[in-house]
């Protein structure tokens, strides 16, 4: 039994913010998040990290580097031991979910550093017993209707895969294409070629990025050899992009804390993630300003019933395959 692991993670001030003169109403100790506001009384949460990434020249400032350290290398670790894993970020539109997520090529966020991760780990092991094999699948999710960032289709059929369950390894999206990746130069292709398929669609459709989910999936596979009797562990990642938190259909979500499977295809993907077979961490991305007091103080006190979600994580391992 664990837990689901919970981080929330504050940005700088934008520009917007700053010429709105906004204040910082943010505060954090430690594993301490406060919220403030004048005339109102202060509003403590504790988390298993709170990242001050407000300001760089703070001591306590946290870099991309560091939320991969605590994060990223628990994904890794639970990917070689043949657990499930899985990163969503949530937040406001403009909180800081991508840059924590994908980030940029200067400051790369978890999954191009998840990937890197693997590979070195994988080039490193120096097992000549293991194979391994890793496949990547990019999906978004719009108006309860899946496209395939990685082969797009065209047009209206661009949200067009069907969500179906199977009997062993649970629900997945008919269609959906899974690409065998060699090495990080491979997988960083496809990452890149997902991440323009969206934001391609976001500038033809009236904002798409901010209203869609988007879920890399890596399947990472290890055959091992030691004995006669060759076993293979199987590990999903699912690292997970979410809608902005204001869209309307996730604050339906919020008051159910994501229990409703079966109520969006959301959900029903990520089942195992949330109360299932899964190692999960949530990062939840917020804006240091008072002007989003309303909308960050909701995304802190979702991120703490995050905190009572129970996962059962099994090690996903077939015997004599
Ligand atoms: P979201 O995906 O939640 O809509 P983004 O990740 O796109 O938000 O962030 C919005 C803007 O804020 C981007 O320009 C991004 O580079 C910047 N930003 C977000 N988080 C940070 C951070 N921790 N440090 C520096 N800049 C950030
Ligand atoms: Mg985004």
């Amino acid at each position: 039994m664990a837990s689901v692991k919970v981080a929330v993670r504050v940005r700088p001030l934008n520009k917007r913010e700053r010429d709105m003169t906004a204040k910082v109403c943010i505060h954090m100790e430690g594993k301490k998040t406060t919220i403030s506001s004048p005339g109102v009384e202060d509003k403590d949460f504790s988390y298993d990290f709170s990242y001050w990434s407000a300001d760089s020249k703070d001591r306590h400032f946290a870099s991309q580097e560091q939320v991969f350290e605590d994060l990223g290398t628990d994904v890794i670790q639970s990917a070689f031991e043949g657990y499930n894993a899985c990163i969503f970020a949530y937040g406001q539109t403009g909180a800081g979910k991508s840059y924590s997520m994908m980030g940029q090529d200067s400051a790369p966020g978890l999954i191009p550093r998840i990937c890197q991760g693997l590979y070195s780990r994988m080039d490193s092991s120096g097992d000549d017993k293991t194979e391994f094999r890793t496949e990547v699948s990019y999906l978004e999710i719009y108006n309860e209707k899946v496209g395939d960032l990685l082969r797009p289709a065209k047009g209206k059929d661009k949200f067009n895969l069907k969500v179906r369950e199977h009997p062993k390894e649970g629900p997945y999206v008919q269609d959906l294409t899974k690409h065998v990746v060699k090495d990080y130069q491979g997988i960083e292709n496809l990452m890149v070629e997902g991440n323009t398929n969206r934001t391609v669609a976001s500038t033809n459709m009236n904002d798409v990025s901010s209203r869609s989910h988007a879920i890399f999936t890596i399947l990472f596979t290890q055959a091992k050899f030691y004995t006669d009797m060759p076993s293979e562990t199987v590990s999903k990642i699912h690292l997970v992009d979410l809608a902005g938190s204001e869209n309307a259909v996730l604050k339906d979500a919020k008051k159910k804390l994501f229990i409703p499977y079966r109520n969006s295809v959301l959900t029903w993907l990520l089942k195992d993630s949330l109360g299932g077979n899964a190692k999960t961490i949530m990062i939840a991305a917020i804006s240091p300003a008072d002007v989003n007091y309303s909308e960050t103080l909701s995304t802190l006190r979702y991120a703490n019933r995050a905190k009572n979600i129970i996962n059962k994580p099994t090690v996903n391992e077939d015997p004599n395959v």
